[in-house]
């Protein structure tokens, strides 16, 4: 990857009012849709899942009401990759303003890409398949379990098509966000 860190900042309305060159590069290598066009877009446009967005809501409100700054781990792959990074969300004096800095700790590469990540692939929509939108983890059999050892037991590889991911967020991450 070349980007190292990525920046953005919402006003009181939580609506994109500044976007650095790791945003956007970031954007492009991800695939983000409509990523040029983010100014004055709402911050909840490009976060997945319903529950995720309840909890990042609660994060955004104890920054602004109280704590100031929150620092957390989160997992962010690509479709080669595995990334960890380290997002830090933090208010301005007002509590109106608030920055995003997220910076890469780590990444490795994946031994075969997970095609699950790719947009191009052809899903099936009847089929779904929960995803923790934080750690990048998937539901099986009642086991939050990273993406090589889903598509071992689904045998995602074999099949003509892929499930829809529904995004959400494991109870691990659930606990960590309300604990932060
Ligand atoms: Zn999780």
């Amino acid at each position: 990857m070349t980007v190292e860190s990525l920046s953005y900042a919402i006003d009181d309305q939580d609506r994109l009012v500044r976007v650095d060159d790791g945003f956007y590069r970031f954007a492009a290598e991800n695939g983000w849709d409509g990523a040029g066009d983010t100014l004055g877009r709402s911050l909840w446009d490009f976060v997945a899942g319903d529950d995720v967005k309840k909890l990042q809501r609660l994060l955004l409100r104890r920054v602004r009401e109280g704590v100031r700054e929150i620092q957390l781990p989160f997992r962010c792959d690509g479709p080669e990759v595995t990334r960890e990074m380290d997002i830090r969300i933090a208010a301005d004096s007002t509590g109106r303003v608030v920055l995003f800095s997220a910076r890469l700790v780590n990444e490795s590469e994946r031994e075969e890409p997970q095609p699950l990540f790719d947009p191009g692939v052809p899903r099936d929509d009847e089929d779904f398949l929960p995803m923790c939108a934080w750690c990048d983890r998937f539901l099986v059999g009642g086991e939050w379990v990273e993406v090589e050892e889903a598509a071992r037991r689904l045998e995602l590889f074999r099949r003509a098509r892929l499930p829809a991911l529904d995004h959400g967020i494991c109870p691990q991450c659930s606990g960590q966000l309300l604990a932060a």
